[in-house]
């Protein structure tokens, strides 16, 4: 057990750390070094809280919840049966612990939103109800009225072009060797800012949804073609989310990929672990079906890796620690992609600490991507210059490997690029420009900073349709003149 007693333990020479998914290994003793010579300001073990996961039953805080026992709160069925999916019955969980207004702002949200709500009670607990519209769990999943903002004219549903990419429904070959394969359009939870805001999710007031359901004969074309182009060596599965996949289901997509002889590795895109981290503690079908497909991979000499999502510090408890502790035992990799937004994770202390919790329950933070262009969201998006600023907090605050890179996806589809690397960027009008030239030879891309992130004369500017085209052709020109690198030939 790792908690806030770990100064007074570490005083204690040789103690084992037992426990469910824990660490065994004996504790080298903590002694005074005071003759040494320092030539960093000294740090105490109390100030490092990244790597404190205090076992409190802290679900117990929200009245609905006091009565939950831990076996009960472990249970990922309960989890599930439990997730709020209205703002009806999310009010009478919480009743009176949030502010009288809250819900009320909650139903004016859902009705502009581009996805469904649903909640599970994990994250549920976690959110500050007595200041909800600061919390940043809040954020991510509950859209309220009050904060929505006006759309930039640049935002789409399927911003990244997705649908255009794909040879068949369901799977984007965009990149060479690496292609995207959705089999489920369900989630575990659904958040605000989901890039596949088209297709996943029920159908909302603003949205009807592409459907990417669970079809075996919609797999079975995407295996197909997958084993058609000798070069895709590398395939996503992802969602929905892989969480919401049967055993059976993710067994058979894992160990039918891994017998294509061109995929040489597979990852397993799930949420789950952020927000049910019960289910790989108490869901042992699915748990073996991850292990299967996993082993098998490393038998053959193939890989599989899982890509989660962690967006905030505090999304990290005891209960994702053992979790994680049980997959690292297994031997499965597990990445993180964290998603910033305004509000969440929009703080260098707070991007660090997340890199650093992450890092101690070995997950490594593998990227950062800068909000996506989807409709209905624009409160949530940063611009590109406060990402600028705390990537380069982040990087030189911990080992390389678990420093994320921070990445735009470009809107309609060039792919993911450093966002370090654009060819122009105006902080003035917010339109920055990149190239893809291994993705998409020859042409440009758009990212635009959010219209709240700009002077009140750029604001006005983007309200007339004539003026944005003329901000756009401006860009177009600098980026062709201001960079040598760039040949658009
Ligand atoms: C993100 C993504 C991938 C994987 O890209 P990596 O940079 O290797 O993580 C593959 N295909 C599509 C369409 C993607 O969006
Ligand atoms: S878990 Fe992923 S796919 Fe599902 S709603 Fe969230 S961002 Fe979208």
């Amino acid at each position: 057990m790792i908690d806030t007693a770990t100064t007074e333990r570490r005083e204690i020479s040789k103690i084992s750390l037992p426990g469910k998914g824990q660490s065994t290994l004996e504790q080298t003793p903590r002694r005074e070094y005071q003759s040494l010579q320092h030539v960093r300001p000294p740090v105490s073990f109390e100030s490092l809280t990244h790597g404190q996961f205090p076992e409190e039953e802290f679900w117990r805080k929200l009245p609905a919840y006091a009565d939950i026992d831990r076996e009960t709160f472990l249970d990922y069925k309960w989890q599930s049966r439990n997730s709020k999916t209205s703002a009806g019955r999310l009010k009478k969980l919480i009743g009176d612990f949030a502010p009288a207004e809250f819900f009320t702002d909650l139903e004016q949200g859902l009705s502009k939103a581009p996805m469904a709500l649903r909640i599970s009670p994990y994250i549920i607990s976690l959110i500050d109800w007595e200041d909800p519209y600061n919390c940043p769990l809040r954020i991510q999943f509950v859209p309220i009225g009050n904060r929505l903002l006006e759309d930039h004219p640049n935002t789409h549903l399927d911003s990244l072009n997705e649908q255009g990419d794909s040879p068949t429904p369901g799977l984007t070959h965009r990149y060479f060797d690496k292609a995207l394969f959705l089999p489920i359009n369900t989630c575990p939870v659904y958040c605000r800012f989901c890039t596949r805001s088209y297709s996943v999710g029920m159908d909302t007031e603003e949205v009807s949804k592409v459907s990417l359901r669970v079809d075996y004969e919609r797999w079975k074309k995407a295996f197909e073609y997958i084993e058609s182009r000798p070069e895709l060596e590398d395939i996503v599965i992802s969602g929905g989310d892989a969480y919401n996949l049967r055993a059976d289901q993710l067994e058979e997509i894992g160990l039918t990929l891994l017998a294509i002889p061109n995929v040489r590795r597979i990852r397993v895109a799930t949420k789950g672990l952020a927000v049910m981290p019960q289910k790989i503690l108490s869901d042992k079908k699915w748990l073996q079906a991850l292990t299967t497909v996993g082993n098998h991979a490393r038998k053959n000499h193939k890989d599989m890796a899982i890509h989660t999502h962690f967006n905030h510090p505090k999304e990290m408890t005891w209960i994702s620690q053992q979790a994680l502790g049980v997959l690292h035992e297994r031997g499965i990799t597990v990445r993180n992609q964290a998603v910033m937004q305004r509000g969440v994770n929009d703080e260098v202390d707070t991007m660090i600490q997340l890199v650093r919790r992450l890092s101690y329950i070995n997950v490594h933070p593998y990227y950062v991507y800068v909000c996506d262009m989807v409709s209905g969201i624009e409160d949530l998006r940063t611009s590109l210059s406060t990402a600028l600023n705390i990537e380069k907090h982040v990087r030189g605050s911990t080992a390389g490997f678990n420093t994320p890179t921070f990445v735009c996806d470009l809107p309609g589809g060039g792919g993911k690029r450093s966002i370090h690397s654009y060819e122009y960027y105006n902080q003035d009008t917010g339109i920055a420009v990149y190239t893809a030239p291994s993705v998409k030879a020859g042409k440009l891309f758009f990212y635009f900073d959010p219209i709240h992130s700009l002077s009140e004369q750029s604001r006005l500017r983007w309200s007339d349709p004539v003026e944005g085209q003329r901000m756009l052709d401006e860009a177009i020109r600098e980026s062709k003149t201001s960079s040598s690198t760039v040949d658009l030939a």
